[in-house]
């Protein structure tokens, strides 16, 4: 079998590899606790659901207009501009199956030998794989306190670099970026007006008080070269529906929509129905989603300090803990697969979002506080029986 060179380079997502294996052992009867995939654990709000349901009866089965339906794109741009304080035109949003879809267009965009792009080590491992698979050089640059640093990006750009991807709050550390780094950020691409900005601001709505999530939306200097992704997975609990979108700079948007009429057509008709209703209607049930992350992650943090071996801050954002076992004597990646073999208990290892990850597993809190005490407390056992101070 011949195929093409490039898709050797094409990488992956443990999180998506641990979930089969989670699943495989519990289809044997183990008793599994998934910290693994970051998916939040409660159901799609029924109003979300029941738009759905009304769009299939109603009789919504067909393509729309690749870009997304205008409801649909005006609803984003609404939202965008009531949470970022900001003007957004909602021609400049290119609706797609999910966020990680806007990725691939910016990595199809700018890609491609010669070029650099930065990336955040630890980070999203698919930022890493689909700029490789681009044929573009991946530049990691390390976090500062679990989010981008401006310093740590600007010293990296070269005249090579054509992207620069930032994510806030940041995947697998939770962290935030604060409004002064954004700014030190803005300011110093001044002096790089070729260089364009992929944000990724996935994980925007689940910030914890007193963070704040800043959109580089608001930065205006930006707005020629910036691209935000965002989407409902994770705020809505809609992983599945596979919703998201980009909003593009001006001069993108007609590229943007030419590669979703050559990957995808068009969002299914029923989902970009419900992704409507779910912006456009009550916002409670996200509240108080994200109110219980926020009781989740006080729970799990604090467990997980106690462990021998283990040091884990409060993350601001997202619902992942990213703790730090050097302590324990084992690698991450050992950690990660003796724990889900011996105790049961999915997690990734630090070294799945890049080198620097290394020391550090990710625990993801989309889970009951039932399952995260019982996964802690497994844990603790399984150290004091095979830990470094075992
Ligand atoms: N960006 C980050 C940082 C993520 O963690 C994820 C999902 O885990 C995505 C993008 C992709 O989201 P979606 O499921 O909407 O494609």
């Amino acid at each position: 079998m011949q195929l093409a060179a490039h898709i050797a380079t094409l990488g992956t997502e443990s999180a998506f590899e641990v979930l089969a294996r989670a699943q495989a052992l519990a289809a044997r009867g183990r008793p599994i606790i998934n910290l693994g995939i970051g998916q939040p654990d409660f159901a799609t709000p029924p109003h979300i659901v029941d738009a759905a349901c009304r769009a299939l009866v109603d009789g919504h089965h067909g393509y729309t207009p690749a870009c997304g339906i205008p409801e649909l794109r005006e609803a984003i741009a609404a939202d965008a501009a009531r949470r970022h304080g900001v003007d957004v035109d909602p021609d400049h949003v290119v609706v797609g199956p999910g966020g990680k879809v806007t990725l691939s267009f910016a990595a199809l965009i700018f890609g491609g030998p010669g070029v650099e792009i930065l990336h955040p080590d630890p980070g999203y491992p698919i930022y890493r794989s689909l700029i490789e698979f681009s044929g573009a050089t991946a530049v990691p640059y390390p976090l500062e306190a679990g989010a981008p640093s401006a310093a740590a990006i600007l010293s990296r750009i070269t005249p090579r670099t054509r992207l620069v991807i930032v994510n806030s709050p940041a995947n697998p550390t939770g962290g935030v970026m604060s409004p002064e780094e954004i700014d030190a950020l803005v300011a110093g691409l001044a002096r790089h007006p070729d260089v364009f900005v992929l944000s990724d601001e996935i994980y925007s709505r689940l910030v914890f008080a007193p963070a704040r999530h800043t959109s580089l939306l608001a930065a205006e200097a930006l707005r020629e070269r910036l691209i935000v992704l965002d989407g409902l997975s994770k705020t809505y609990a809609m992983t599945g529906w596979r919703l998201g979108w980009g909003i593009w700079p001006r001069a993108l948007v007609e590229v943007a929509t030419r590669l979703a009429i050559n990957l995808y057509s068009c969002v299914n008709a029923a989902a970009q129905r419900a992704g409507v209703a779910a912006l456009t209607g009550p916002q409670e049930p996200i509240d108080r989603m994200v109110a219980a992350f926020a009781a989740r992650r006080a729970v799990i943090v604090d467990a997980l300090d106690r462990l021998p071996g283990v040091r884990c801050a409060a993350p601001d954002g997202a619902f992942y803990a990213f703790a730090d076992i050097t302590g324990t004597g084992h690698s991450a990646r050992a950690l990660q697969d003796r724990w889900l073999d011996e105790i049961g208990v999915a997690t990734i290892a630090g070294t799945a979002f890049g080198a620097r990850g290394e020391g550090h597993v990710r625990f993801s809190y989309a889970n009951s506080l039932d399952a995260i005490r019982d996964a802690v407390a497994r844990i603790d056992g399984w150290l004091r029986l095979h830990g470094r101070h075992a």
